[in-house]
Order: structure tokens, then C-alpha cells, then sequence
């Protein structure tokens, strides 16, 4: 029999691919399934970044790049983070990976020793604690309780923090919350770093554009300055242009961080696609007012979508800041019984009596550390949104 490693024993497969391809099968069974799990926009990727992958591939940019990306990318990195977060990168600071996925995987397995230890905030983004697990190292939960928006407070960072401590991993707007720190926010926990010089900063700042009620997105190298040589940047073209397949994420951080991260990625994938980056590179360099308009569509759906859950008896629902994710809570419905006799207890019983009943997918909240929750992604049509809340309210309404 084959045997599995216990590297990879300790983890489990990303709870959002799984259900993304449940109510995939179930569709192709043949039930009528409303799926509000996708962690992408439904928008497609504008034409002008198309018609650049297409340039590239007639032009034949269809070999090896330099395994940190192309110097043209890096470079349009480099800027990117000038214009928008006011920080100087070389571009020798820069890798780009398939994916900030990869990013986040090469920067834990390059600097996580066996039982080392990283802070993850919860509600977190799922693939955290498994990449600091296969990597050898502990995750170590944070409660960030809806009371206080979701958020990391400092004095609970402080408590979080010991000498085994390598990283606490930050994400604003978050995935599956939504919560955004201000710069007050922020500073307050860059001031507790501060005075822990062992421990370095990851900021996953992937939903940096989406961004509601004329928010101002800051992240933490910005806000201090003086974490900068500890700090590794993480963000994307995914979420923001509409191009999660092309797999292009990024990172900036010091030297002696990023150069071993390279090392990592020339003995696994090498550069991400060269046809990809090329893409990535006239999203950075072209138009960005599109993505305005974007955000301000997320942003009507989610006004629409919040106050319709409100409505529903046993739902309570917080106005997320960005990302594009509700995270509601379901504590009042667990203790309810179905009209088959089944109590619900969890919210992945609640979850799945949604799927069963009314043919509604969403993600329970225990794939996210928080279990009375669950997650709705409006990062898809209007339509669909108001037959899911319907589909919902019915599911509610039989439960007795
Ligand atoms: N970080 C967060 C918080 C995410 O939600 C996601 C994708 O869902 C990622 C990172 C990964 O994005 P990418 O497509 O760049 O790998």
C-alpha cells in the first residue's frame, strides 16, 4: 500500500476547492444548485490585458523567464508599490509566484523550523494553517470576535506572542470577513512588533482594491516604516483584475527573505507561466479605472445582500469593508430541528441542510476557524444573489 508522508497527513484539501467542486457534481447529477462559494470575481479579465498575453504568445515569450519573474514585471511590481503604498522596493526584493498562494507556501516552508510558531488571526483565510502545518510549524489561533469587527487587537497580539513566534500572518480586507484596519488600526499593531524584533510581519493584502465607503487601504510597511526589514508584502492580480486562473501573486520583502524564497521556487515550479506574466504586467503597467467600477458593483450587491439576511429570522449579518464575502452568524438557528427530525448543532449540519433542502451552497464557518458562521461569496449575479437569500429564508423557515 502506499504510504503517505506525515507531511502531508497533517493537512487536508482547501475546504473552498471542495465545495466549489461538490456543487460542481451535483449540478452535473443534475440538481438545481445555487453555488455562492466561489472566492472569485465574476467579472471576466478586461481585453486589454488578454490581448497582451496574446502579443506575447505570437511574439514567442514562450520559454523560461528568470524563476523570480520576468525583470519587466518585477520592475512593474516595484512601481506598483510605489503608486499605490508609497513603498521602495528593488526590483531584486521582488518574487512572483504562481499565485500569491505560492508566494505565502514558499515564504513559510523557506523560514518555518519544526514547532516554530505563527499568530494567525481567526476568521482566517483556509489555506494558513495548513501551509504552516505542512511546513512544520504551529499555527497559534487569535479570536478576533465580530464584537470588535473581526479585528486582531493589540493586546491580544501581545498575549499571542513567545520566543518561538516566527510570523504573525495579517489579512486586510480579509478573506472570509471582511474586516480592514485603519492606519490607527494598524499602527497599533505594528507597535507591538515593534517591540518583538524576532517576530516578522506577512500581509496578505490580495483584496487591497476591494475596498468599500471610500476606505483608504493601508498596509503595515506603510504604517512603519521601521518593520519594512521584517515585513514580506504579499499581493496579486487575481481578486482585483479578474484573473485568478492565470495564477500571478507577488511578494516584497527583504534580501536575505526573498532570496531564499527563489531558491524554493527553482527547485519546484521554476517561473510562473511566462504567457501569464505577461498578462500581469499590463494589468499593473495598464488602465486602472476599471476596477472602480468593479468594486462599486461589489459594493451595491453587498448593501442588497446584508440587509436581505438581516431580514431572515435567526441570521445575523456584520456590513463588511472589503473583500467580497458576507460572514454571517447562524448561532440562533443551532438547537432548531429540520421537518425530518434532524437537530441542527453546528454550522456545518446548517450547511448542509441548505445543500439538501433548498440546493443553496455556502461555506460553513468552521473551515474558517469560527463555527457558528458561515460565508457567502456576492461575487456573482444579482439574480443568483436574491434566489440564494430566497432559497435561504426557506431553508430557515422550515426549521422549527
Ligand atoms: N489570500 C487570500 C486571503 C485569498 O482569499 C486567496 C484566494 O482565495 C489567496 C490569498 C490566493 O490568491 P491567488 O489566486 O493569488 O493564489
Amino acid at each position: 500500500m502506499l504510504r503517505i508522508s506525515d507531511r502531508l497527513n497533517r493537512i487536508k484539501p482547501s475546504p473552498s476547492s471542495m465545495a466549489g467542486q461538490r456543487a460542481r457534481e451535483l449540478r452535473a447529477a443534475g440538481r438545481d444548485i445555487i453555488g455562492l462559494t466561489s472566492g472569485e470575481p465574476d467579472f471576466d479579465t478586461p481585453d486589454h490585458i488578454k490581448e497582451a498575453a496574446t502579443r506575447a504568445l505570437t511574439e514567442g515569450k514562450t520559454k523560461y523567464t528568470d524563476v523570480a519573474g520576468t525583470p519587466e514585471l518585477r520592475e512593474a511590481v516595484v512601481e506598483k508599490f510605489r503608486r499605490d503604498n508609497n513603498l521602495e522596493y528593488k526590483a531584486s526584493e521582488i518574487i512572483v509566484g504562481t499565485g500569491g498562494k505560492q508566494v505565502i507556501f514558499n515564504a513559510f516552508l523557506s523560514t518555518v523550523q519544526e514547532g516554530d510558531e505563527v499568530i494567525v488571526p481567526t476568521p482566517y483565510w483556509v489555506s494558513y494553517p495548513d501551509i504552516v502545518l505542512l511546513a512544520g510549524g504551529v499555527p497559534v489561533f487569535v479570536d478576533c470576535p465580530p464584537e470588535k469587527g473581526f479585528k486582531l487587537q493589540p493586546e491580544d497580539l501581545e498575549r499571542a506572542i513567545t520566543p518561538r513566534t516566527r510570523w504573525l500572518v495579517l489579512n486586510s480586507p480579509n478573506n472570509p470577513s471582511g474586516a480592514t484596519y485603519s492606519w490607527d488600526e494598524m499602527k497599533a499593531l505594528t507597535d507591538v512588533l515593534l517591540r518583538h524584533p524576532h517576530v516578522w510581519m506577512m500581509t496578505d493584502d490580495i483584496y487591497e482594491h476591494v475596498l468599500y465607503d471610500q476606505r483608504k487601504f493601508v498596509t503595515p510597511a506603510q504604517v512603519e516604516p521601521a518593520l519594512k526589514e521584517r515585513t514580506l508584502t504579499i499581493n496579486g492580480v487575481s481578486k482585483s483584475y479578474a484573473m485568478t486562473g492565470w495564477r500571478i501573486g507577488y511578494g516584497a520583502g527583504p534580501l536575505e527573505l526573498i532570496k531564499p524564497m527563489v531558491k524554493l521556487q527553482s527547485q519546484s515550479t521554476s517561473n510562473p507561466s511566462s504567457v501569464a506574466q505577461a498578462g500581469a504586467l499590463e494589468a499593473l503597467r495598464g488602465p486602472q479605472g476599471f476596477i472602480a467600477e468593479r468594486t462599486a458593483e461589489f459594493q451595491m450587491r453587498r448593501d442588497a445582500v446584508v440587509a436581505r439576511l438581516n431580514k431572515i429570522p435567526g441570521i445575523q449579518c456584520h456590513l463588511p469593508e472589503g473583500a467580497f464575502y458576507v460572514f454571517p452568524s447562524c448561532r440562533d438557528i443551532l438547537g432548531l430541528t429540520t421537518r425530518d427530525g434532524k437537530c441542527i448543532q453546528t454550522s456545518d449540519d446548517f450547511v448542509l441542510h441548505l445543500l439538501d433542502t433548498e440546493g443553496l451552497a455556502v461555506l460553513q464557518g468552521s473551515a474558517y476557524g469560527v463555527p457558528p458562521f458561515f460565508r457567502i461569496s456576492f461575487a456573482t449575479s444579482m439574480q443568483m444573489l436574491e434566489e440564494g437569500c430566497d432559497r435561504l429564508a426557506r431553508a430557515c423557515a422550515g426549521l422549527t
